[in-house]
């Protein structure tokens, strides 16, 4: 086969996204590259992937938290916003109660005086009850005008307790924010060339082995589609034990081993050449 295989006129069947272990093993075999240097493309494209993966979920998080600290500051904010409409309700209810005092204290001022040239028992009581009752009203401004002041004190104490609040979480904003500058700026560049490392490695193996390494790689949850043998005879990616016979293959570097159990590509990595 090794003879065989420098022919460029083969016709490539199309990739098929359900592709079998099988007809990628015989991709493989049947390719003008040494099964050992796909192989090692494949792990050296990993290592790249999982660096540049490292690198966006670093930054990855920052962008969420800096989102969550607006909305919190903006939330604190709004309650500053009622907190000041409160009090201007309460200084409205102030200014009611001030105004009908004083209209109070008028008629009370007012009935004492009539009170003073009565003769008449009749309406003597009449208007005693009259003073009564405007008296007990002046009492009522009082309440609510008190009431009001208390309100407003306790309003002014929340808007600061929630004002040390909001400046607290300015400052964890603005330092989240410089970090996350100070990451995207420098993690930039370096995945732009993780990138470019990534892409001319890529650009060694064909299209099924690609395809083949990228339908894994979704497959499963660690994005890992090429992992090396674990403590000598385990797969690196699910620890299941490989079989000896398996493990002889991955050693030689010869063969394109898929874990059984996981759907992973087995490399051994040390075996470089
Ligand atoms: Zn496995």
């Amino acid at each position: 086969m090794a003879t065989t295989k420098k022919s460029t006129k083969k016709v490539e069947t199309p990739i098929d996204e359900r592709e079998t272990f099988v007809s990628l093993q015989k991709n493989f075999a049947d390719s003008a590259q040494s099964v050992q240097d796909k192989l090692r493309l494949l792990y050296t494209l990993q290592a790249a992937d999982n660096e540049i993966e490292k690198l966006v979920l670093r930054r990855g998080e920052l962008p969420a938290e800096v989102e969550a600290l607006e909305t919190e500051i903006n939330g604190l904010q709004e309650k500053v916003a009622r907190f000041k409409e409160a009090i201007a309700e309460s200084n409205a209810k102030i200014e009611e109660s001030k105004k009908t005092m004083v209209e109070h204290d008028a008629e009370i001022d007012k009935y004492q005086r009539q009170l003073q040239g009565i003769s008449n028992s009749r309406e003597y009581d009449s208007i005693s009850k009259e003073l009564e009752n405007t008296n007990l009203l002046r009492q009522i401004d009082q309440k609510n005008l008190d009431e009001a002041k208390a309100r407003i004190e306790d309003l002014k104490e929340k808007i600061s307790a929630v004002t040390d609040q909001i400046d607290i979480r300015l400052q964890d904003l603005a330092a989240k924010k410089d970090e996350l500058d100070v990451i995207v700026s420098s993690t930039a560049k370096e995945e732009e060339k993780l990138v470019e490392t990534r892409n001319s490695i890529a650009a060694n193996l064909d299209a099924r082995t690609l395809s083949a390494y990228d339908r894994i790689r979704g497959s499963v949850h660690n994005h890992l589609a090429v992992v090396p043998v674990y403590m000598g005879n385990a797969c690196g990616g699910c620890f299941n034990t490989i079989t000896p016979q398996r493990l002889v293959d991955i050693n030689s570097g010869n063969k394109l081993i898929i874990c059984e159990h996981c759907g992973r590509i087995i490399v051994n990595p040390g075996k470089k050449d």
